[in-house]
């Protein structure tokens, strides 16, 4: 349990003893119209720019400009092998072994293609689990694949909800639904760190919960993906999906991350949509009739991808690499840790902060319902130079990223907020 004090001072000093305040100058810091950097604390909704995201775009900009379709096999990172150049390390963000993993298309594509493969509807088991508060897409996708094998939505979605009068899920909840429900459950389908709440679930738990009852389990993790130890491997987890522009930091609408558990690499039983890029390497350019599978999570790709896009995802991966995900969260636990030691300071009756209390139950987000608060208060806090987020009808969601947010700019956000309230 780490101890805070009050004060500016006591920021200033955490961040003098901070090893990874460093890599705050690596980012670009949006700034107000005088010049003065904001307060971000937004990366769980799109992540700052690393300034040597230009450069890694450049370089293919220029070997495209040079070398045109020779750069397949001749730029520098020859785009033929590119998305190679992503796998271990992104792998090593979410705790998996390579062949688990892949970078290509977006996340709601990815969801898609692995309801294609883990989605097995029968006549009485066709059920799809879901969180109460899952992201809209999500539920949508969901909906979408219910309606696509001739099921109602309505029928085919159970929630997973919060006891009355709560926010965070609880796992005897879900026990007694699989105790009771389980024979119509084909999948249970969990965003890993919930959007809204900031819970962060026990994957392994979750995963073994819902095979001990014959469903497959997956998990949406684009909340989860830097920002917490996902070890999607050890979990068990069937699969998984996660975006790179959140806590990746790796630009807009950039590529999505896609787990597929290594006892389903080599899988041909598996439904499927397939393309040229799921097809053997040493003969995909033959271009002969026969498909043959690519093993492991290189096996659900189609197209050949974009290469800007992955460029920006190598530049913010090195980072990541280079940090490690130990000392990020570390960092982490002490940033929200601090936040909350602030926030409690403000008293009960002023905010309630609805993410998990424990810090292994969430990650860097927390959560904060407002008492008696509207929108207005949201308005104020950007015009004092915050930039949060806002949720109806009265949360703020608060994301001090460890790589680029300071203690200080902690420190401010609560100030900012006490002038406002
Ligand atoms: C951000 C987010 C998405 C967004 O999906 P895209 O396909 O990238 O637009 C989906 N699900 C969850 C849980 C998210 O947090």
């Amino acid at each position: 349990m780490d101890t805070y004090k009050l004060g500016l001072d006591f920021a200033l000093e955490l961040d003098k003893k901070d090893d990874l305040a460093k890599y705050r100058q690596q980012f670009y810091i949006p700034k107000d119209t005088n010049g003065n950097d904001l307060i971000y604390m937004t990366g769980n909704s799109l992540g700052l720019q690393p300034k040597s995201t230009k450069k890694h775009i450049d370089q293919e900009l220029e070997d495209w400009a040079n070398l045109g379709v020779e750069g397949h096999f001749k730029a520098k990172n020859p785009w033929l092998h590119y998305h190679e150049f992503l796998t271990k390390q992104m792998a090593d963000i979410v705790g998996a072994k390579p062949i688990e993993v892949i970078v290509m298309n977006t996340l709601t594509v990815n969801l898609h293609l692995m309801m294609v493969s883990f989605y097995k509807p029968s006549k009485t088991r066709y059920k799809i689990l879901i969180e109460s508060d899952a992201f809209p897409s999500d539920r949508f996708a969901v909906e979408s694949q219910l309606q696509h094998h001739g099921f109602s939505p309505k029928e085919g979605i159970i929630l997973w909800k919060p006891k009355q009068g709560e926010t965070l899920l609880a796992y005897e909840d879900l026990e007694e639904i699989l105790k009771n429900q389980s024979n119509e459950i084909a999948l249970i389908l969990i965003g890993g760190v919930n959007y809204y709440t900031g819970q962060y679930f026990d994957l392994k738990r979750i995963t073994e919960l819902g095979h001990t009852h014959g469903c497959l389990v997956g998990f949406d993790c684009a909340h989860g993906a830097g920002n917490v130890k996902l070890n999607l491997h050890n979990s068990g987890a069937d699969f998984a999906i996660w975006c790179s522009y959140k806590y990746l930091n790796s630009g807009p609408g950039s590529l999505a991350g896609c787990f597929v558990h290594e006892r389903h690499a080599n899988r041909k039983d598996l439904n499927r949509f397939t393309g040229w890029w799921s097809h053997n390497k040493t003969t995909r350019f033959n271009m002969r009739d026969e498909f043959d599978q690519l093993p492991g999570a290189e096996g659900w790709q189609l197209s050949n991808p974009p290469i800007l896009s992955m460029a920006a995802i190598k530049a913010s991966l090195d980072i990541f690499n280079e940090v490690g995900m130990d000392a990020l969260v570390e960092k982490s636990k002490k940033l929200t840790g601090y936040l909350e030691f602030l926030l409690n300071a403000l008293g009960e009756n002023v905010v309630k902060i609805i993410t998990p209390r424990n810090s292994n139950e969430r990650g860097c987000q927390l959560s904060i319902q407002v008492i008696n608060a509207d929108k207005k208060l949201h308005h104020k806090l950007t015009e004092a130079g915050v930039v949060t987020d806002w949720r109806e009808p009265d949360v703020i969601r608060c994301a001090p990223v460890p790589l680029y947010n300071s203690f200080k700019d902690v420190y401010n956000l609560v100030e900012r907020l006490k002038d406002v309230l």
